[in-house]
């Protein structure tokens, strides 16, 4: 007797920075097999005694990313071929997900591809340093107009202090290079969760950081903390947080939720999450390191818990406790101007810290620490020497030492090299 035939039932595409990831729909589990090729770039997936559902081809080959062209579809003996071509190489693998309640077997094919690297000859300071992005963050004082937050000692009101920490933390983080904050508030107002989430998702934040001080029913209690999100009770939350996604504005992971795709929202959400704690413990790691030299530490380590505000799936969230203002020593402390600053001063450097050795892709900082080789920059009109240093982040006598000049004097189509950082 023939085995009944699987059925690719769907194939669905999926862009993040970096990767793009398909989900191919199957009807019951089957083998399969996945291989590179070269010139042109391309992936195959071989499904055994797979067929397509009536309809699919078409779609297939309408579906592209920034790395995918099209897909295209062969029946062959053992089953059917799935070609992927690409506009470049790929790292590629595929995982198996198994059948659950909702949905069948599916195979997801995750196609990772690193940023192009700058060409060895640049001929527009545009294309320099000036088109990087800044890494964003940000941040999020808690509370805010009638909700005061924590009433503490000496008539300490949380909103007034994470307020003023908070503007602190962006002057700071706005000061270095190749950072920019934006504040959910910047003035005593109130703002619900969700407002606070969109500020850092309109701003394509790459953070957001709650600040908060609150009380303790017991005056003894102390300490700053960092905390990122748990993923205990991961799916009813993940659930929920689709059953509330109204607009269709909103996002997750860069995907639109808006076609209610609840398949795939539901497996890019969870790999999302994951990695998105992950950033966000690590991130926590490094403000934790900076704020111990300022801050009495109420635990040593990033803590989890299930707070409302860290549930952006797609954007890494910190919550600092910077202390308790039912604490005595700790509401004179924040109280005081010049220990805001300080403390408001090492979270800026705990972060700084963590995107300088992961800067994400694309940005001003990524570029800096991956400029490893010298190039020549191409003089063009209008370009003086002192422009083409600062774009290039090295001083003028630099760039007149590397490249012999006497003066700052410099001529149209003159080749300068650019030393590496
Ligand atoms: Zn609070």
């Amino acid at each position: 007797m023939a085995a009944k035939a699987v059925e690719v039932q769907d194939v669905r595409v999926a862009q993040q920075e970096g990767v793009t990831r398909l989900v191919f729909e199957l009807s019951q589990a089957s083998n399969h097999r996945l291989f590179p090729l070269s010139n042109p770039d391309r992936v195959v997936l071989d499904i055994t005694g797979a067929d397509i559902k009536q309809g699919i081809g078409a779609k297939l080959e309408g579906l592209s990313s920034d790395v995918l062209i099209r897909v295209r579809s062969a029946k062959r003996e053992s089953g059917t071929r799935f070609v992927l071509d690409l506009k470049q190489s790929v790292r590629a693998k595929s995982t198996v997900l198994a059948a659950n309640g909702t949905y069948g077997p599916r195979i997801l094919i995750e196609l990772e591809y690193g940023v192009q690297k700058s060409a060895t000859v640049v001929k527009s300071l545009d294309s320099l340093a000036g088109k990087k992005r800044d890494i964003v963050i940000a941040v999020d004082p808690g509370h805010g107009g009638k909700d005061p937050g924590a009433l503490g000692k000496f008539k300490v009101r949380e909103k007034d202090i994470v307020l003023s920490i908070g503007k602190e933390l962006a002057k700071n983080i706005n000061a270095i290079d190749g950072f920019k904050a934006v504040m959910t508030r910047s003035t005593d107002k109130y703002l619900k969760l969700r407002e606070r989430s969109l500020v850092a998702r309109s701003a394509n934040a790459d953070l957001m950081i709650s600040i908060h001080a609150d009380a303790f029913t017991k005056s003894s209690a102390r300490g700053a903390s960092v905390w990122a999100l748990s993923l205990s009770g991961k799916s009813s939350e993940m659930g929920r947080w689709l059953a509330q996604q109204e607009s269709s504005a909103d996002l997750v992971g860069g995907i639109s939720l808006d076609d209610k795709d609840q398949l795939l929202a539901e497996v890019l959400l969870d790999m999302s999450m994951n990695s998105t704690i992950q950033m966000s413990l690590n991130i926590g790691k490094s403000v934790l390191s900076e704020m111990k030299g300022v801050a009495h530490l109420h635990k040593n380590t990033v803590q989890q818990a299930g707070f409302v505000v860290l549930k952006s799936p797609d954007i890494p969230s910190i919550l600092i406790e910077t202390g308790f203002v039912s604490n005595a020593t700790e509401a004179k402390n924040l109280s005081s101007r010049t220990y805001r600053v300080k403390l408001a001063r090492s979270i800026a450097e705990g972060v700084v810290d963590y995107y300088n050795q992961n800067p994400p892709d694309g940005t001003l900082i990524a570029w800096k620490k991956n400029k490893q080789e010298d190039y020549v920059y191409v003089v063009s009109k209008g370009d003086t020497l002192s422009e083409i240093a600062r774009r290039n982040q090295i001083t003028v006598a630099k760039l007149r030492q590397v490249n012999s000049l006497k003066n700052d004097a410099i001529w149209i189509g003159q080749k300068l090299t650019i030393p590496a950082s």
